[in-house]
């Protein structure tokens, strides 16, 4: 079919995307290269090969240990060849005596003889004579034999040769061609395949550079249309205009005062963040930043003044937490700040907001909460700055609520997931990057331990000397029960066997305390004050409530079941310990014993800043597990890997070419449909 601008977006619809999403929806992981095609006598023992003949005989046989195992004989012009499959009996009703069988596996010693073990098989419809003609060439239209033969990753119980067996009847229904719909510019100046070749090339390929070439036209794809939409997106940001705008020389006094009565000196990086926000928040397009810093970088003052500006320009501005706990230690750190200089500061969480929907809240300056924030009987006349914290826990569609009660304010989003910067760049592609790259002073590196189960006893006494003769305090966080979203009742359940026995077997004379997602905010709040104060000195806790807690007095954060966190998650967690001037500790617990778990637990015993250890986490486990379940906006990749930082840069500069030059997204209407249909599922996701 020929593609003009004038064929409607419909009929080109009905034949390829339809088709090619279900090409697209498995891809192979990797190839058994089945392509050396022997005779019968020639096969040598260790190789792979790929023989073709007549079945001479095939037959279940029962070995003295009750074991059923099939064995069939082949035979070619040459000779012929024993053949053994194990626990398959429908096998001989699959291959019948005298038909033609193309099988390809390891030759294996076997006794004296040399036999083919479990090889695959296919059942080639043509008589031998004509095979023989053809003695040199590949068997005829193999699927899973001969050939370069596509091995799926086998999910819900579907095994890799079913799939290939539909996504080959696939290609035949429509003859493989699928419209492109990339601008033959790019495809030029990358040197990419056609759309068509790559899809058909990704699963079929005869030989590995088709193959290679397949991988990467579609792993450019992928990147290309992740940061295409991006950049649409940023176009689309930077026509708006803001309605207050902020001024920031004429405040320099004030906020040089405010810096110089912190009780600390901010580190370069945010002082480099700082300049960078406020010169953001001076322009007339509303800034779209994010504030990217390891836990503990200390994102939350640079947010503070931040607003203090937007308050001194005589602008209101918003701070959202993911969490009651979090919302109401910002307001206190906030409060503390700014109250003196005259900043109204209010709380906003589902417990709070009645007091504040009730008072005059254009009086307010500064409004800190909850998605309680999102209510839409609060209102905010003069929001000039949103600070979104935590961003990964939040959807689009909340950030858009909360954006959208002002008139196109400024934007900051701030995240402690370490993301490496290339993947920051390409999925935030719309968003300007401030990165807090170092760390305050004087903070001492936590030191990690992996700890194997016949210490355990050991830990709990160390433990209790720390409470009781350093007056250091001490979280215990118990293991993920399953990878949810939400708390579920067994997390719940879980915690609380575990509080009780320790709080009656381990450490009676100890004052520990509970916390958990189920709980309600102010039983949470209480539970923490407990704990901040030093009333209770162990925290028994669930995962879920890791995000954003301050707490410099806790010098040890004890993790159980730690194999089920990634890196990331558990650098997060030990993020919560070594905030205070105390050397501080991590202790990791897992049962497990296999060198495997145990090692990618060892890189936190190493590796102290969380970027890095990303990096290693995506190296180790592909992006997916790096930011965990939790995460928002982070797309999953088919094809590509996050780390092929070269293919990330072209599409990149391919995508902002499309943007910024001559390209008009109308005359595309397939790559149009295509975006579309990522976007939505991006938004679903979230
Ligand atoms: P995060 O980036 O994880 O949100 P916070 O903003 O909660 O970190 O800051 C962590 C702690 O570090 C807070 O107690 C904060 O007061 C402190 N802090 C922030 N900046 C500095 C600095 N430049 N020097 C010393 N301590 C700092
Ligand atoms: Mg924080």
């Amino acid at each position: 079919m020929i593609l003009s601008l004038n064929t409607p977006v419909s009929q080109v619809y009905m034949i390829g995307p339809v088709y090619a999403s279900r090409l697209e929806k498995h891809y192979p992981s990797r190839y058994e290269d089945y392509r050396q095609i022997s005779k019968i006598s020639l096969v040598q023992p260790g190789e792979t090969v790929t023989i073709i003949g007549k079945v001479v005989e095939i037959r279940n046989v029962f070995t003295k240990n009750h074991k059923k195992i099939q064995k069939a004989v082949i035979s070619d012009e040459t000779g012929e060849m024993e053949v053994i499959w194990y626990n398959q009996t429908f096998l001989t009703n699959v291959i019948k005596k005298d038909s033609i069988i193309s099988l390809s596996g390891k030759a294996d010693w076997f006794g004296s003889k040399v036999v083919m073990n479990s090889p695959d098989y296919e059942i080639i419809n043509q008589p031998i004579r004509q095979l023989a003609d053809h003695s040199t060439i590949q068997p005829f239209n193999s699927i899973h034999t001969g050939r370069l033969v596509p091995i799926y990753p086998e999910t819900y119980g579907v095994s890799s040769k079913w799939i290939r067996s539909r996504i080959y009847s696939l290609f035949k229904q429509f003859k493989g061609k699928i419209p492109e719909y990339l601008p033959d510019e790019i495809i030029n100046e990358n040197g990419l395949v056609n759309i068509s070749d790559a899809v058909y090339n990704i699963h079929f390929p005869n030989n590995l550079e088709s193959a290679e070439s397949a991988r990467k036209r579609l792993a450019f794809d992928e990147f290309f249309l992740i940061q295409l939409s991006s950049q649409l997106r940023k176009k689309e940001w930077k026509k708006e205009s803001v309605k207050f705008k902020v001024q920031s020389s004429k405040f320099q006094k004030e906020i040089q005062d405010f810096i110089s009565k912190l009780p600390f000196t901010l580190t370069t990086s945010q002082e480099v963040a700082i300049r960078e926000i406020f010169n953001d928040l001076s322009k007339n397009q509303p800034m779209n930043r994010m504030l990217e810093g390891d836990v503990g970088s200390g994102k939350t003052v640079v947010a503070a003044i931040a607003m203090y500006l937007t308050y001194l320009n005589g602008f209101q501005s918003v701070l959202m937490a993911p969490t009651g706990i979090l919302a109401e230690q910002h307001f206190k750190t906030i409060n503390n700040l700014l109250s003196p200089l005259g900043v109204h500061v209010s709380l906003v969480t589902s417990s709070s907001k009645s007091k504040v929907l009730g008072s005059k809240s254009e009086n307010n300056h500064i409004f800190i909460g909850t998605q309680a924030l999102l209510n839409d009987k609060l209102k905010m006349k003069k929001l000039g700055l949103v600070v979104i914290d935590e961003q990964q826990r939040f959807g689009v569609e909340q950030r858009a609520i909360l954006k959208d009660k002002g008139k196109s304010p400024h934007l900051l989003t701030m995240t402690a997931t370490p993301i490496p910067r290339t993947v920051a760049l390409t999925i935030y592609g719309e968003l300007d990057l401030s990165v807090l790259s170092d760390m305050p002073k004087g903070r001492k590196e936590i030191k990690t331990w992996v700890v194997p189960e016949e210490k355990r006893a050991g830990a709990y006494r160390w433990i209790e000397d720390r409470v009781i003769k350093e007056k250091e305090q001490i979280f215990i966080i118990c293991p993920l029960v399953e990878e949810s979203e939400s708390e579920t009742m067994a997390a719940v359940k879980a915690v609380k066997v575990e509080y009780d026995r320790l709080k009656n077997e381990i450490f009676p004379t100890l004052s520990l305390g509970l916390l958990h997602g189920r709980m309600k905010t102010k039983e949470k709040n209480e539970v923490l004050d407990q704990f901040r104060s030093g009333k209770t000195t162990i925290l028994v806790a669930t995962p879920v409530v890791e995000v954003g807690i301050d707490i410099p007095n806790a010098t040890v954060m004890m993790i159980e079941g730690a194999e089920r966190f990634g890196l990331a998650g558990l650098h997060q967690l030990r993020g919560r310990v070594g905030r205070g001037d105390k050397q501080s500790y991590c202790l990791l617990f897992t049962q497990k014993s296999q060198p495997e778990i145990v090692n990618r637990l060892k890189y936190l015993e190493k590796i102290h800043d969380g970027p890095t250890l990303a990096e290693a986490d995506l190296k180790l486990r592909g992006p997916g597990e790096v930011y965990g379940v939790r995460q928002h906006g982070v797309p999953n990749l088919k094809i590509a890997s996050y780390a092929d930082t070269e293919n990330i840069m072209k599409s990149k500069s391919s995508a902002l070419k499309f943007v910024n030059g001559t390209f008009e997204l109308p005359q595309f209407p397939l790559l149009h449909e295509k975006l579309n249909s990522l976007t939505i599922k991006n938004i679903s996701r979230d």
